[in-house]
Formats: C-alpha cells, structure tokens, sequence
C-alpha cells in the first residue's frame, strides 16, 4: 500500500468500515510510515473532538496518542483472533475427518 492510498482510507479505518484485508494493509503501512502515521493522529483528533461536540460530552483530558495506539492495538487483536479462529475451524475440520476415517473403516472393516 502507498501512502496516497493509505491517507485515502484513513476516514474508513476511523469509521471502521475497512475490509478486513485493507485493515491489515493499512496498519502495516501507517506503522511503518511516520508520514501517514501523523496523518491518522490529525484525523483522529479532529474526529474524536467532532464526536465530543457532537454527544456534548465534556471530557476535556483525552490522550489522543494513547486512544489512537489503543484503537491500532485493538485492531491487531482481532487480526490475531481471526487467525485464532482460523486455527481452531482448521483443528475441527481435521478431527472431523479423522472421525470420519475410523467410522468408514470401522463400518467397512
Ligand atoms: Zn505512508
């Protein structure tokens, strides 16, 4: 991913309504690009502070830094649960079949 295309999905990450794929992509390349890193700590304040303005809600300490590492980390989470998931459908799907072997073996010998 390059950055202008990085810095064209940077509204989508924010709203979460990425693919999971272009999830991944991009938070490889901001973690690897300083360039589009700031861009996503500009658009995530301005989002935070409109959402704030919005709900009327008048916390006024918000760590942006930390809420954004922690919007990226959480992301990362789920990649590592889908992978998770990923292993656990492998497992079941390999036992099955292993049942299936022994019942079709058992049946016919
Ligand atoms: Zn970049």
């Amino acid at each position: 991913m390059d950055c202008t295309k990085c810095q064209s999905l940077i509204e989508s990450f924010l709203k979460q309504s990425l693919t999971p794929v272009e999830n991944e992509e991009f938070i490889r390349h901001v973690k690897g690009c300083s360039d589009c890193y700031g861009e996503l700590e500009v658009y995530h304040m301005v989002n935070t502070v409109v959402t704030q303005l919005d709900s009327g809600s008048e916390e006024e300490d918000i760590d942006y830094k930390e809420t954004l590492a922690r919007m990226l980390s959480r992301a990362d989470t789920q990649k590592r649960r889908r992978r998770f998931a990923r292993y656990v459908f492998i497992t079941v799907v390999v036992t099955l079949l292993i049942i299936i072997y022994f019942l079709i073996r058992g049946i016919v010998f």
